[in-house]
């Protein structure tokens, strides 16, 4: 980002207002052979290597997934389900799915147990090896293939740049997705450090993704059109996790995250998941066929050449 362009890696790109939106990667957390040996579901191509070796492994193969947060709890539960012959285990640093309600919690470990996972408690993996993982406390834990899914970090393009940024990289901004550094730069999703409901950061998340674009997009058509700029606090209501096809837990959580009591599982929580991934994949290759009140269009230039963006 050099004065009002973009470099696109060749060609750059003037822009009046620009919405960052680059995402994240996964992290290594800076534990030694994570890039050499370990797997991950981060992104598309990454998630395929794993199919293909997944295919080659025989009965009996050990998998371990190394991270106990959402990721780590879907990706250990569709192995297992779906390769019942292999050794599946999950390891992290605290307890899997420990922030989980009670009942969420009990369902999750009755779950990982009629698949038969493994579960490594408090494991902190310091060191990821050809034939597995090394803990702080200096034990073993075998595995043919590791899956890494201890975090995610964000593209290091904005920290090079003269934006605010976090400590980890992602760009602050004000409740209108507003850089605060850069008043002409908005930033959302993965790569964006924004407040929500109770002044919490809000997480990495589709559940943050798309509300914060949504906003991003209405203040930034408000601001160009001279409208009053909307006011929105960006809350959530559930966090919802597949455990393979057929179970799956909805946990409702208050507007700044924090578990409530109240749990579906089984399989009615897998398929609201279910029906969730849908409709992201359809909305995602339909874009033009979006709720209507949701709908933004690129209309005419205006008097000094500026391209607004409206609401249709
Ligand atoms: C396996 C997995 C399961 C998940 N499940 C859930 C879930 O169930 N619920 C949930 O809420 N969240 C889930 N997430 C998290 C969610 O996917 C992300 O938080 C969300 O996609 C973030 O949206 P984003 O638009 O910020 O980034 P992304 O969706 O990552 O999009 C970033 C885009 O920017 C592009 N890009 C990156 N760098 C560049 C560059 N230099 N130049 C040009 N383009 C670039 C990328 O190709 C991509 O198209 C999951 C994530 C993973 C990995």
């Amino acid at each position: 980002m050099e004065g009002k362009t973009v470099d696109l890696g060749g060609e750059t790109l003037a822009y009046d207002t620009l919405v960052y939106a680059l995402g994240s990667a996964i992290a290594d957390q800076s534990v030694p052979g994570v890039a050499e040996h370990a797997y991950n579901v981060a992104g598309k191509q990454a998630a395929l290597r794993l199919r293909a070796r997944l295919s080659e492994m025989k009965p009996g193969g050990t998998l371990l997934i190394v991270g106990g947060g959402l990721t780590g709890m879907e990706a250990a539960t569709e192995i297992a389900e779906a390769h019942p012959d292999l050794e599946v285990a999950i390891a992290a640093r605290g307890r899997v799915g420990g922030w989980l309600s009670d009942k969420a919690q009990r369902h999750l470990r009755g779950a990982l147990d009629r698949l038969g996972i493994t579960v490594h408690d408090h494991a902190d993996i310091t060191r990821v090896e050809a034939d597995g993982v090394v803990t702080g406390a200096g034990r073993k834990i075998r595995a043919q293939v590791t899956v890494w899914t201890a975090g995610f970090t964000v593209h290091p393009i904005a920290a090079a740049t003269t934006l605010e940024v976090s400590d980890s990289g992602r760009i602050v901004v004000d409740a209108s997705m507003r850089s605060v550094s850069h008043p002409d730069v908005y930033a959302v999703g993965d790569a964006a450090l924004a407040e929500g409901a109770g002044g919490k950061p809000l997480r990495m998340s589709c559940a943050s993704a798309n509300p914060m674009a949504w906003l991003a997009a209405d203040v930034i058509a408000a601001r160009l059109t001279g409208r009053k700029v909307p006011e929105t606090t960006i809350g959530y209501s559930l966090q919802c996790i597949s455990l393979g096809r057929r179970d799956g837990i909805i946990q409702r959580v208050t507007p700044d995250d924090q578990v409530t009591s109240t749990v579906i599982t089984g399989r009615t929580a897998a398929r609201i998941k279910e029906m969730i991934c849908a409709s992201a994949a359809w909305s995602i290759s339909h874009p033009t066929m979006m709720m209507p009140s949701r709908r933004r269009h690129l209309a005419v230039a205006d008097a000094v050449g500026t391209r607004l963006l409206t609401r249709s």
